[in-house]
């Protein structure tokens, strides 16, 4: 028993000090130079995707993305508070940073928070009645509403769909599949994500995309804000008098620490940015098609049995 307490200790602290430590370097040591920086910058997305691979493939339980994914949101408040507005931003600018992060907690916390319903016994009988008996909340008797909704049409659709779960040794409804991190059948299985900690499916689906479209959009006015405010900005247009900049210069940014520290900062945001956009689209696509990620990557002959039209697809989505 202490043995298994000692192992967990170890494993936590594990799970903290390695995104810490790798942050933390890489960071340092991209502003040092220029070519420094590049090198890092080049390496860092093939180190987190290849672990990120290896932790997928095994169906770890490491907390290890989830705390890199605290640790950088923390890193980038930091910056943006305590560096970038020494080179002079507006209230307003730094209003809109601190909205779209409050956004991004909260469409992830709700992610995670609704993750719980994808799993098939607790949505289907235990979770359905204790969210019935709450009837002050309304976002638990929406979610029945879009699940009978949602069963309705997806019996109609996929009547033939019903299979079973080898490993839980059940009968699953259309569209349920096994996670092996979970250890459980999930409705409406998109993806397991490692940077949340949960399983994405029906039920946390749409705020898992959301909270990318507010994280993406949050990593991209960092960057944008601090690199105009290091490298010489131009302006390029202006929107209901606010001046859109781009960056023109950016040469002389290791010069001194603080400044290198911004530069490094919003070149790791736009990686973290462009990783995102790439999600996004992925996301887009396939709800179009009304495909999960599991279907697209697993399954995917099931792409032309589901052409029910685009606007049907969202709708299904986002439980209209
Ligand atoms: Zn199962
Ligand atoms: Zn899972």
């Amino acid at each position: 028993m202490k043995l298994l307490s000692e192992s967990k200790i170890k494993k936590n602290k594990f799970d903290v000090l390695l995104p810490l430590i790798f942050i933390l370097a890489t960071n340092f040591i991209a502003i040092v130079s220029l070519e420094f920086c590049i090198m890092i910058f080049l390496v860092f997305p093939v180190a987190i995707t290849s672990f990120y691979i290896y932790c997928a493939k095994k169906s770890s339980r490491t907390n290890v993305f989830f705390i890199f994914s605290l640790l950088s949101a923390i890193y980038f408040i930091c910056l943006f508070e305590f560096f970038v507005p020494l080179l002079e931003l507006l209230p307003q600018e730094n209003f809109v940073f601190v909205s779209l992060i409050t956004l991004t907690v909260i469409f992830f916390f709700k992610t995670y928070q609704h993750s719980s319903l994808n799993r098939l016994g607790a949505s289907s009988s235990t979770t359905s009645e204790s969210l019935k008996n709450n009837t002050n909340d309304s976002v638990s008797v929406s979610l029945i509403e879009a699940e009978e909704k949602q069963c309705d049409s997806d019996e109609d659709l996929d009547s033939e769909d019903k299979n079973s779960c080898s490993i839980c040794r059940k009968f699953i409804p259309a569209r349920t599949f096994h996670c092996n991190s979970c250890k459980s059948c999930i409705i409406g299985r998109d993806h397991h994500n490692y940077f949340l900690n949960c399983c994405i499916g029906r039920f946390n689906h749409k705020y898992f995309l959301f909270g990318c479209i507010s994280s993406f959009s949050a990593l991209l006015l960092f960057a944008n804000l601090s690199l105009t405010s290091i490298c010489h900005p131009f302006p390029v247009f202006k929107i209901f008098g606010v001046m859109f900049l781009l960056p023109d210069d950016c040469t002389d940014v290791f010069r001194e620490t603080e400044i290198a520290l911004c530069f490094v900062g919003a070149i790791y945001a736009i990686e973290l940015a462009i990783a995102l956009f790439i999600v996004i689209i992925h996301q887009f696509v396939l709800i179009s098609k009304g495909m999960t990620s599991h279907e697209f990557w697993i399954h995917k002959e099931r792409v032309n049995s589901r052409k029910y039209g685009i606007w049907r697809n969202w709708k299904n989505f986002c439980y209209i």
